[in-house]
């Protein structure tokens, strides 16, 4: 049997599925991920400038420029086959480190975000402003008008901690799942990344679909595109798999 057709028959006879998903899923719609030597974003940037609460502190403006050039290319962005597949498969839960929307446009519904959304404006001194923002024409830098703090984009950067109710969530779905489908990610950003083992020490199969090997251990580790493995995994379940109807019961949080 090859790795393809483990990864399809354990995907298709697994109960409860989650995922967990990295910039990788959204490369091939033409959004960079952060560590590829020569398109990612930390070939070009220091994330210590642009991700950072110090970073803020320091150049606002950048900091904002630099989020409202990734919304306009999201905008510009349609999900690829890997999202609609994953959509496609109603009762899979989707706990993704991406900020994009790309899952949500291609029709998933129940998916968690890890590390906020790009979509999103806040307060910087979280007072509780909340603003969703245009992608494709996203406002320049401004103050909160309750409180009058700098309105930052809605995402968790480096050295913020997670939101702990999307946390627990995460934790939540993956305990419960019987297989760990893991897509595009370097596994390297904690404490997302322990999300893997925890599927692990819960008795969950892990499936790794990546361009490159990732540290984390796995019962099946497919290397190449996530538009090329992923359709193809998920075949068998959205014909009627266990979970394959999207009315199925299978997978619920509730
Ligand atoms: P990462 O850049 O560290 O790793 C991406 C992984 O995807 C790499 O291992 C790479 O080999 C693999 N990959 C690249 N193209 C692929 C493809 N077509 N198919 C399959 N695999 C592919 O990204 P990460 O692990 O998600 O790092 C986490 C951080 O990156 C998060 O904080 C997240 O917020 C942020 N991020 C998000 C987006 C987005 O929302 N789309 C984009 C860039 C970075």
């Amino acid at each position: 049997m090859s790795s393809l057709e483990h990864a399809r028959a354990l995907v298709a006879e697994a109960g409860r599925v989650a995922t967990f998903t990295g910039a990788g899923l959204s490369a091939e719609s033409g959004i960079a991920t952060f560590r590829d030597p020569t398109t990612g974003y930390w070939a070009r940037y220091d994330p210590a400038e642009l991700a950072s609460p110090v970073g803020f502190a320091a150049d606002p403006e950048l900091v904002i420029d630099w989020y409202n050039h990734r919304r306009r290319t999201l905008a510009a962005a349609e999900p690829n086959a890997a999202h609609r597949s994953l959509a496609e498969c109603a009762d899979l839960i989707h706990v993704t480190q991406n900020v994009d929307d790309l899952l949500e446009r291609a029709g998933a519904r129940r998916v968690l975000h890890l590390h906020g959304s790009i979509g999103l404006d806040r307060c910087d001194r979280a007072c509780g402003y909340e603003e969703r923002i245009d992608l494709a024409a996203p406002p320049g830098l401004r103050p909160c008008p309750f409180c009058g703090a700098p309105i930052r984009p809605a995402v968790v950067w480096f050295g913020e901690t997670l939101q702990e109710a999307v946390w627990n969530a995460s934790v939540e779905a993956i305990s419960r799942a019987d297989l760990l489908l893991v897509i595009g990610t370097s596994g390297v950003v904690y404490p997302a990344a322990g999300l893997i083992d925890h599927a692990r020490s819960t008795g969950a199969a892990v499936v790794v679909v990546n361009a490159e090997p990732i540290r984390s251990p796995a019962d099946v580790v497919l290397i190449g595109s996530a538009v090329e493995f992923v359709p193809e995994i998920l075949a068998g379940r959205r014909t009627g798999g266990p979970g394959g109807s999207p009315g199925s019961d299978v997978g619920r949080l509730d």
